[in-house]
């Protein structure tokens, strides 16, 4: 448990339809008798939030901006004048990746790199699924195009997942499918070669650590499928396009990449290319 369950139970209570005094009572109880810090900036919790971060850093993270590559979601400063069809980023013009599509939440940067690590390393699932509802909202104001069937979260090989205990993609995961009242397929999708232990460098390095590192296990049932693929972090967009490339092979009819947080500057990249 991170925040001792009176916090949880009380949200619960409140959930039940307690009156708004008695809640108010137990947010003011909590904060005394149970002082707990934002996990990322130490402000005092004023509220019972079963979320160990405070408002003011929820409210911090950064939406990407309006103009993004149509395919991949990169934002596109300042190309958008530039283009008269849809505003595609050069590695989009390139058809690098074989996902249709990836958005993201937010900019990996600041106080998300430390939400993001809370949920990957301390399993906090109430985390997961306040990303769950950030991620509702980008597919809701993506339309038609990032509608799916089944919701795919990207796996761990599987001694990773030993080790850890869970997947973190699938904190996220699980809590969107159920407000989206589609499947939940976490097994559907294996990795099967590790991560190398050592630190990646290069681009290139990063797209051959995943390339042929996925595939769908025997007998899943994928055929004509649009596949919603579920992350924690694009960077370079190798892992979503491994894990696509995999799921399209055994018969997906689509896949879309959704992910919480998206660098937005990859320090890989030559900025000269924009
Ligand atoms: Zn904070
Ligand atoms: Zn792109």
């Amino acid at each position: 448990m991170t925040e001792g369950s009176s916090a949880s139970e009380i949200s619960a209570a409140r959930l039940r339809g307690v009156p708004r005094w008695l809640t108010e009572a137990a947010d003011a109880f909590v904060s005394v008798f149970f002082p707990a810090g934002c996990r990322i900036c130490e402000r005092l919790l004023a509220t019972a939030s079963r979320i160990p971060i405070c408002d003011e850093c929820l409210s911090s993270f950064e939406r990407l901006p309006a103009i993004l590559c149509e395919i991949c979601g990169r934002p596109l400063p300042g190309l958008a004048e530039r283009v008269s069809g849809p505003p595609l980023c050069p590695a989009c013009q390139e058809k690098t990746y074989a996902f249709d599509c990836a958005r993201s939440f937010a900019v990996y940067k600041d106080a998300l790199v430390q939400a993001i690590l809370l949920l990957k390393f301390e399993r906090i699932a109430p985390l997961g699924a306040w990303f769950a509802d950030r991620l509702t909202e980008v597919l809701r104001e993506g339309g038609n195009a990032l509608a799916a069937d089944v919701v795919v979260p990207v796996p761990l090989h599987r001694q990773r997942e030993r080790e850890r205990g869970y997947n973190q993609a699938a904190l996220i995961s699980k809590p969107l499918s159920k407000r989206l009242c589609l499947p939940h397929k976490a097994v559907l999708l294996m990795r099967t070669r590790a991560r190398p232990d050592k630190r990646i460098l290069s681009l290139e390095e990063r797209w051959e650590s995943v390339r042929g590192a996925f595939a769908t296990r025997p007998g899943s049932q994928v055929d004509n499928l649009r596949v919603l693929l579920v992350d924690d972090v694009l960077t370079t967009g190798a892992t979503l396009d491994a894990c696509a490339r995999a799921l399209l092979e055994a018969g997906a009819k689509s896949v879309v990449g959704l992910t919480v947080a998206r660098a937005v500057r990859n320090p890989l990249l030559d900025s000269s290319t924009w």
